[in-house]
């Protein structure tokens, strides 16, 4: 349930619902709007909510049908903008995230770096814990890929996201990475959602292979009911059964998390095709349907790459890219870091 206060309602009149709502046994989560207060209510209890409209203040009462509360758009209308520094994800610009899919040593993060970052893309990415399907294939250099990742970022002005595959590795890889990535296939480790719930840091949630955009919310919700309300949802592509590429990108996933959801979304184009030469295209399609950033391997040497080579763009190609990205994001009122 959500509680919509009228506007200029006072403290005294915020504070006595949130008591009435708590003495129900409800959690009570507070949203600040340029307008109105809200006050969302989290709890299984059914309540008449005439018991609520006739509180001084009280503008409305919406019973929330979706499973996911604090992640629905009813909760907090307008976008959630998550800041990092001076990057803003979810505003008016479109921030790209790239770099190689593993950390291989800091030569290549510190080239990849430079390249990127003058192409304009925010934000590094490079895997140090990798969850390979296999065993028997590479594993990431864990904690000191990390180390060699925050170097290269630093020396060229970015900042890092990384994923972390349980909760052990949390503490150890927490504090080189800026926004911590949550896998495909760790989209429903609720344990470790819980404990990124704790943290005080954006976390990117990418959805699962076999997730619906409902899945995927209710995994955002996890983390947001624990107090981050620090969630960036990515669209990386589902099983589908076409077999001409690695999955099928749900480009209609963007505007429906946008209707569903005040937090922000981005894509990442290179798991979801997995072949280089439809990177750019799905990349062009997905900022032109809304999407609020992108994630994209890119790589110095792709044919020498430890991992997804193949899907990875080279140094100049990611560069033409985010030329033709930029017009697109422009044609639709949005903005975009210019190239160096
Ligand atoms: C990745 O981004 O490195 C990755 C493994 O992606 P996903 O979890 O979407 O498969
Ligand atoms: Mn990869």
């Amino acid at each position: 349930m959500v509680i919509v206060m009228n506007v200029g309602a006072s403290e005294k009149q915020v504070d006595n619902v949130t008591r009435k709502l708590e003495a129900q046994g409800f959690a009570v989560h507070r949203s600040t709007g340029v307008q109105h207060t809200i006050l969302g209510a989290v709890g299984a209890q059914v309540v008449d909510t005439r018991d609520y409209e006739v509180l001084d203040g009280v503008k409305e009462v919406i019973r929330i049908t979706q499973p996911y509360k604090l992640a629905s758009r009813h909760f907090k209308p307008e976008g959630t903008v998550i800041r990092i520094g001076e990057v803003e994800i979810g505003g008016r610009e479109v921030v790209v995230m790239a770099g190689p899919c593993t950390i291989e040593n800091f030569e290549q993060s510190d080239r990849i770096a430079a390249s990127v970052k003058r192409a304009g893309a925010k934000i590094i990415r490079g895997g140090a814990f990798k969850p390979r399907t296999s065993p028997y294939s590479f594993q990431g250099h864990g904690v000191e890929g990390l180390k060699q990742l925050r170097a290269a970022a630093d020396k060229h002005g970015l900042l890092v996201v990384s994923e972390v595959m349980e909760p052990c590795q949390l503490g150890p890889a927490e504090p080189y990475i800026d926004i911590i990535q949550v896998g495909a296939r760790n989209m429903q480790n609720f344990g470790l959602l819980r404990d990124l719930g704790q943290l005080r840091k954006p976390v990117l949630l990418k959805r699962g292979m076999a997730a619906t955009i409902s899945d995927l919310l209710l995994s955002a919700e996890y983390i947001m009911s624990e107090g981050n309300q620090q969630v960036i949802l990515c669209e990386r592509g589902i099983r589908t059964f076409e077999t001409h590429t690695r999955n099928t990108l749900d480009i209609s996933a963007i505007p429906v998390v946008h209707n569903l959801s005040h937090l922000p979304i981005i894509v990442d184009p290179s798991h979801a095709v997995g072949i280089r030469d439809k990177v750019p295209p799905v990349s062009r399609a997905a900022i032109a349907a809304g999407a609020d950033g992108l994630i994209i391997e890119v790589h110095h040497d792709p044919d020498n790459a430890i991992c997804d080579g193949a899907q990875s763009l080279y140094l100049e190609q990611f560069a033409q890219l985010m030329d033709e990205l930029r017009l697109i994001a422009q044609a639709i009122g949005r903005t975009m870091q210019a190239a160096a």
